[in-house]
C-alpha cells in the first residue's frame, strides 16, 4: 500500500513535507491535527498516525532532535484529540442496561474548535475542506473504540442507538489525559496500570437517543363497541370533568372517564409490549380501520406496535403474544407476533389492501328470491361510485371514488333478511354498497332491489394485500 513516507511520486512528496513545514508554522499541532488536513491519503491510516509520520519525517530529514506536541498543547483541537479513550469510556457506561446491536455517533464541536480547524488549513494554503474535518474524526474515532468494547455495529442508516457528543460540554484541560496517553504508547505498562488509569468525561456530554422497536402482527376483534385506538372524549378533552353551575362535575358526554370507550385494541395490546421492551410510551399503527361496531374475525388485521425508547428489544414475541390473549380474555386477540424493522410500519399503512366482509342486511319491505339474485349479480364485478358518506368524518374530503366490488354473494334469510358476503376493494364502503346512503353510493342493493337496505351488524373477515401479503421477510427480524 502506498504511504505518505513512500509517495508514487517524488513531487508528491515534496508537496507534503512542504505542506506539514507550513500546517505546523502557527503553532504546536497534534499528531492528529496535522493529519487530519491530509486524512485523504492512505487509507488504513489514523490521523494520528499521518500526523506522527509527518512529523518523523521533518525531524529527520532536518535532523532535528523529534518533538512530539501532546493535544493538550495544540492550539487547533485545545486537547479534544486525546479524549477520543475518555469520551468512549463515558459513552459505553452511558449505554449500560440498554440492548443494542447497531450504534452511531454523532458530535457537536464548538465553534471556536472548529474556526481553529479552518484557520489551520487557510494559514497553510490548503482548502477549506482539505482532508476531513474534526467532527467526523471524533465520531469515527470514538464510534470505533465503542464498537470495540460493546461488540455492536456501526450503522449509518438506521441504528438501534445514536450517541450524540457535546464536546462544548467538557473541558479537556480537566482530564488527566497526559498519563493515559503515555500509557497507552508505552508497551511496557501492564494492561492493570492502564486499567486503573481509566479517565472519561462528564455524562452531561454523552446524549444517548434510542431509536424505536416495533412488533408486527394480526389482530382479532371478537366483540363489537371496541375502536382500535384509544377514543378521548371531545367535550370534556379526556379529562372526564365538566364545569357545572356548584363547579366541575363528571362530563355528560363520557361518564367521567375520559373515553368514549372503556378499551380498545390499542389499550389491550400496547402496555404489553411497552413493558416487554421497557420502553417509554408506544403508538398502535393499524392496516386501515373497521367501524366500531364491526368485529375483525378471520385472519385478522396487520398492525404494528412502535415502542419509543425501549431499553430491550428482543422480547419472547410467544410469550407477548400468550399474555396479551390471556389478559383480553377474549374480546380481543393478537396472532403471529413478529419483530418488525420501522419499515413495517408505513408498509401497515400504505400497503393496498381488499377486504371481505359478511353483512347482516335487513330490507324496509319484502323482496323476493329472484330480484335478491338478480341484484347481487349486479354488483359482482362492479365498479361503483361513491361519494363521501354522510358518517365520515368531515375533516375528510368530500369527492366521490370509484371502488370496485371483486366479488358478492349472499342468501336470503327471509324476505326481510339476508346475509351477504362482499370482498372489495381497500376503501370501498360497505354499509353505504348495501344502503345506497340517500343515493351517494350508485349502485347499490337497496338501489337495484328497490326497497330500503340497512347493514344490522358487519363482520370484517380478511384484510388481504392485494398484489403481495404485508408480511414481507425484509422488514421482519429474526
Ligand atoms: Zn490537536
Ligand atoms: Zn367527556
Amino acid at each position: 500500500m502506498e504511504s505518505v513516507l513512500a509517495p508514487a511520486s517524488p513531487h508528491r512528496g515534496m508537496d507534503l513535507t512542504a505542506t506539514a513545514r507550513r500546517l505546523l508554522e502557527a503553532g504546536p499541532v497534534c499528531d492528529a491535527c496535522l493529519g487530519r488536513p491530509v486524512a485523504d491519503r492512505s487509507f488504513g491510516l489514523t490521523n494520528d498516525e499521518r500526523g506522527r509520520a509527518l512529523r518523523v519525517t521533518l525531524a529527520l530529514t532536518d535532523d532535528e532532535d523529534f518533538e512530539p506536541v501532546a493535544p493538550s498543547e495544540c492550539w487547533v483541537c485545545e486537547g479534544y484529540c486525546g479524549a477520543f479513550d475518555a469520551i468512549a469510556t463515558t459513552v459505553v457506561e452511558a449505554l449500560e442496561g440498554i440492548d443494542f446491536a447497531t450504534y452511531q455517533v454523532g458530535t457537536r464541536v464548538p465553534p471556536l474548535v472548529e474556526e481553529n480547524d479552518r484557520l489551520l488549513r487557510e494559514d497553510a494554503g490548503l482548502a477549506e475542506d482539505a482532508g476531513e474535518p474534526l467532527k467526523r474524526e471524533v465520531n469515527r474515532e470514538v464510534g470505533r473504540r465503542v464498537g470495540a468494547r460493546t461488540g455492536a455495529e456501526f450503522d449509518l442508516e438506521r441504528p438501534d442507538v445514536l450517541v450524540v457528543i457535546d464536546l462544548e460540554a467538557f473541558d479537556p484541560y480537566d482530564l488527566d489525559l497526559e498519563g493515559a496517553a503515555e500509557e497507552s504508547r508505552d508497551d511496557s505498562t501492564s494492561a492493570d496500570e492502564s486499567a486503573t488509569t481509566e479517565v472519561s468525561v462528564t455524562s452531561h456530554a454523552v446524549d444517548c437517543q434510542i431509536n424505536p422497536a416495533f412488533v408486527y402482527g394480526r389482530y382479532r376483534k371478537l366483540e363489537r363497541d371496541i375502536p382500535q385506538t384509544e377514543w378521548p372524549c371531545r367535550e370534556c378533552g379526556a379529562s372526564g370533568v365538566q364545569l357545572g353551575e356548584h363547579g366541575e362535575e363528571p362530563c355528560d358526554h363520557c361518564g367521567g372517564s375520559g373515553y368514549l370507550y372503556d378499551t380498545s385494541v390499542e389499550q389491550v395490546v400496547r402496555p404489553h409490549v411497552v413493558e416487554a421492551m421497557d420502553g417509554d410510551e408506544g403508538t398502535f399503527h393499524g392496516a386501515g380501520r373497521e367501524d366500531v361496531d364491526a368485529l375483525m374475525v378471520g385472519s385478522g388485521r396487520p398492525f404494528v406496535l412502535e415502542v419509543k425508547r425501549p431499553r430491550y428489544r428482543r422480547p419472547d414475541v410467544e410469550a407477548l403474544e400468550a399474555e396479551i390473549n390471556e389478559e383480553a380474555d377474549g374480546a380481543v386477540e393478537v396472532e403471529g407476533l413478529k419483530l418488525a424493522t420501522h419499515e413495517m410500519v408505513e408498509r401497515v399503512k400504505e400497503h393496498d389492501a381488499s377486504k371481505r366482509y359478511l353483512a347482516q342486511v335487513t330490507f324496509g319491505n319484502p323482496i323476493d328470491e329472484a330480484t335478491f339474485r338478480e341484484a347481487l349479480e349486479t354488483l359482482d364485478g362492479a365498479t361503483l361510485e361513491q361519494y363521501t358518506p354522510e358518517r365520515v368524518d368531515h375533516r375528510r374530503a368530500n369527492l366521490t371514488r370509484e371502488r370496485t366490488v371483486y366479488e358478492i354473494d349472499g342468501h336470503l334469510e327471509d324476505p326481510t333478511h339476508a346475509e351477504v358476503e362482499v370482498h372489495g376493494e381497500g376503501g370501498l364502503y360497505i354499509k353505504e354498497l348495501i344502503s345506497g346512503d340517500g343515493g351517494r353510493t350508485e349502485p347499490s342493493l337497496a338501489g337495484l332491489v328497490g326497497t330500503a337496505a340497512e347493514v344490522e351488524a358487519l363482520d370484517v373477515l380478511a384484510v388481504e394485500g392485494e398484489d403481495e401479503p404485508f408480511e414481507r421477510d425484509a422488514y421482519l427480524l429474526e
